[in-house]
């Protein structure tokens, strides 16, 4: 049992209020793009719905689309591979890379390869990886992990992203401008691109119909590496597939705008077939996700485009981070799919919630987030992972809420005691406390008010 992992994670972040205010106000920025972005067209709540119709076709149909898309990479000259966990990707991976004696690789950002760890293995094999996505580069001069599924460096200030810089490449100390700091990286990033034996990249969205697959990026990374390198691999989920070309027109108006608020992003490119004297591979992997699709209740999850607006709309995320939920995505999504990876490790997490639902209403695929949290938390129940004082606690709950009688003396006790000793209730030992106090107690009950008003 992983008992008030997340609590503890997050305390990193909360005792430092003004970083968990800034941190708050960041990610809420986005969200707010992502507002104006959305209300911006007036079919958005029918795209919405069209993007859940499609994606439950596909998880529906997945076996048959699978094959079908196998079947037409295949044919555009793409070698298709298949790993059943992430120990199987990263060494197909790792064979690839090998048998072309392949000494540096660029990545472009992909959750699915930090879900399997790959990095660490390919390093451990003598293979140096260069993460490209500029947020993802800032991370791993750190030696760190993405805090956010979109913008991984967002947990840091660039004050902390300049002394990396100056420390890894040797910019000038504490000079932070934007965009000298960019064109640091640029060049930096231009000698691996020049300099790399392989690109990785991660996949979008996987075309059936056609065996194609698109890649967003905001900063052409993905298709600089692949553009420039002998060898190319590419790896995606098997939940990444869309049936045919005309659903991308969806799902990319959708993608974009859920995400950072652009109404696209400033490169959809489409991968067919390899250039003359490349190789091409696709690793198509399951790490768990066909068992996931068995369980009714939470099979929804998997319709999951990797957006994060869920996470920018969440009041735990934003004043949590990233890095408490110690799982590769996370937030509202991470919670509801970790799960499925290991219930006990990841018990907590569904507890990371308000269960408010501002998750599923913004999800552009309409998975319901916050009923899933919900199932989860029986689910965990059940199995005996819940922590003892969150236990008691409902059970004393249950007991109060069920009995009016008991409800009234408890509230009547209560004001008393908060009225004459208030640190019965704002002290250390509440972990309530630890960021909110309570209110000056009301004179007058609801019920009270009620009566002498109705
Ligand atoms: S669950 Fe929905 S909102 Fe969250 S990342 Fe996935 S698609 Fe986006």
């Amino acid at each position: 049992m992983s008992e008030g992992k997340h609590a503890s994670l997050a305390e990193k972040l909360t005792n430092d209020t003004d970083r968990t205010d800034w941190h708050n106000k960041s990610i809420w920025g986005v969200r707010k793009k992502r507002d104006v972005a959305a209300f911006g067209i007036p079919d958005w709540e029918l795209l919405r719905q069209t993007a859940s119709n499609i994606k439950d076709y596909v998880l529906d149909n997945l076996h048959d689309l699978l094959l079908e898309f196998e079947k037409n990479a295949t044919e555009n000259g793409i070698t298709v591979h298949w790993a059943a966990d992430a120990e199987e990707h990263n060494a197909i991976v790792h064979g690839i890379l090998a048998k072309h004696n392949v000494k540096k690789m660029v990545k472009s950002k992909s959750m699915l390869t930090e879900e399997c760890g790959l990095n660490p293995h390919l390093e451990k094999n003598g293979i140096e990886v260069i993460d490209t996505d500029l947020g993802e580069r800032i991370i791993q001069l750190r030696d760190e992990h993405p805090s956010h599924i979109v913008m991984p460096a967002i947990h840091l200030k660039r004050e902390e992203i300049s002394d990396t810089f100056h420390e890894s490449w040797g910019t000038e100390k504490g000079n932070f401008d934007p965009q000298y700091l960019a064109e640091a990286a640029r060049q930096s990033l231009r000698q691996d691109f020049l300099t790399a034996d392989a690109a990785l990249t991660g996949v979008n969205f996987a075309i059936a119909e056609t065996g194609e697959y698109v890649v967003c990026t905001n900063e052409g990374n993905a298709d600089m590496g692949a553009h420039l390198a002998p060898v190319q691999i590419s790896c995606m989920g098997l939940e990444k597939l869309i049936p045919k070309r005309e659903h991308l027109s969806v799902m990319l108006r959708l993608l974009a705008r859920s995400s950072t608020g652009q109404p696209i992003t400033a490169y959809s490119s489409h991968f067919k077939k390899p250039r003359k004297g490349q190789e091409m591979h696709l690793v198509l992997v399951d790490n768990g996700r066909s068992r996931h699709i068995q369980l009714p209740k939470f099979k929804a999850g998997l319709k999951c485009i990797r957006c994060a607006a869920c996470m920018n709309t969440c009041p735990v995320y934003r004043r949590s981070g990233g890095h408490s939920y110690h799982v590769t995505v996370p937030g509202p999504i991470g919670s509801i799919l970790a799960p499925n990876t290991n219930l006990k490790e990841y018990s907590d997490l569904p507890f990371a919630s308000t269960l408010c639902g501002a998750c599923s209403n913004v999800c552009p695929v309409k998975i319901n987030i916050h009923e899933q949290l919900y199932e989860w938390r029986q689910v965990i129940g059940k199995a005996g992972y819940v922590e003892t004082s969150k236990k008691i606690g409902l059970k004393v709950m249950n007991f109060v809420l069920s009995n009016p009688k008991v409800y009234d003396i408890g509230g009547k006790l209560g004001k008393k005691a908060m009225t004459l000793m208030p640190y019965a209730i704002n002290n250390p030992l509440n972990p309530w406390y630890k960021s909110r106090e309570m209110p000056d107690m009301d004179t007058e009950s609801f019920k009270d008010w009620y009566k002498k008003n109705r």
